[in-house]
């Protein structure tokens, strides 16, 4: 009876004990794991110099494998999209990367050849061309609609505007036949925006362009000696030879 109880509570005690430790122990060794793991990790993204973007970035969403998830398969998943977390923030560091080459295949295929200066006669390209630094000192672009066009062209409009206007007469006040357009020629330029419009309306008489007609305030032609007034303007165009 006497050897037989004193053991139990020993053993309780023990038990109870054992169990504590276990419990501290666990957590003790928990705690510094977890401590050395943040070590660990501040020790590496502070070692990464040349990546700070990517770890950073990577870290919370995927632990372990920062360096290679990110980098190969954003590409798929810019044209998938079926991505959930990591690529809205991967993608920016890369799209820099991407819109140079993408930026001069666009710029060739937005200016044709009737919207460029190129095809103006000597006379007009001099002349447009310091009106054109000339408004952009005052924060106005210039810029061409419509310069030089083939004959043919000139006879699509044409044709469209017949169609327009009713007839032969009605539309030659908006658009001549190739052999009278100044257009054909390389002696005239319609300007845009409209803002456009009014400062070359306003000052291309000091480079010798002026606008010409009433009902087109757009369309401009050498028409003066540079810083001599403009001619009075004509209502409308009319099909003659000038
Ligand atoms: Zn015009």
């Amino acid at each position: 009876m006497s050897n037989d109880q004193p053991p139990r509570p020993n053993r309780v005690v023990r038990t109870r004990l054992l169990s504590v430790i276990g419990v501290v122990g666990v957590g003790a060794v928990l705690g510094s794991l977890t401590l050395w793991h943040q070590q660990v990790g501040d020790a590496l993204g502070l070692g990464a110099d040349k990546e700070p973007v990517v770890s950073t970035v990577s870290a919370p969403a995927i632990g372990a494998p920062p360096a290679t998830v990110p980098v190969t398969p954003t590409p798929s998943r810019r044209t998938t999209t079926g991505a959930p977390a990591v690529p809205p923030k991967t993608s920016p560091t890369k799209r820099p990367t991407q819109q140079p080459t993408k930026k001069p295949t666009k710029k060739p295929t937005q200016v044709s050849r009737e919207e460029s200066i190129d095809g103006l006669s000597p006379t007009l390209k001099k002349r447009l061309t310091k009106a054109m630094t000339a408004a952009k000192a005052d924060g106005v672009t210039l810029r061409i609609t419509s310069g030089r066009r083939s004959a043919a062209k000139q006879q699509r409009l044409l044709d469209e505007a017949i169609r327009k206007y009713g007839s032969y007469k009605a539309a030659t006040r908006w658009v001549l036949p190739p052999k009278y357009s100044a257009h054909v020629q390389g002696k005239a330029v319609d300007i845009g925006p409209a803002a456009a419009m009014a400062w070359l309306d306003k000052n291309g008489w000091r480079y010798g362009v002026c606008r010409r007609y009433d009902n087109e305030p757009w369309h401009f032609e050498a028409l003066t000696t540079p810083g001599r007034k403009c001619p009075p303007r004509e209502p409308y165009a009319v099909a003659r030879a000038d």
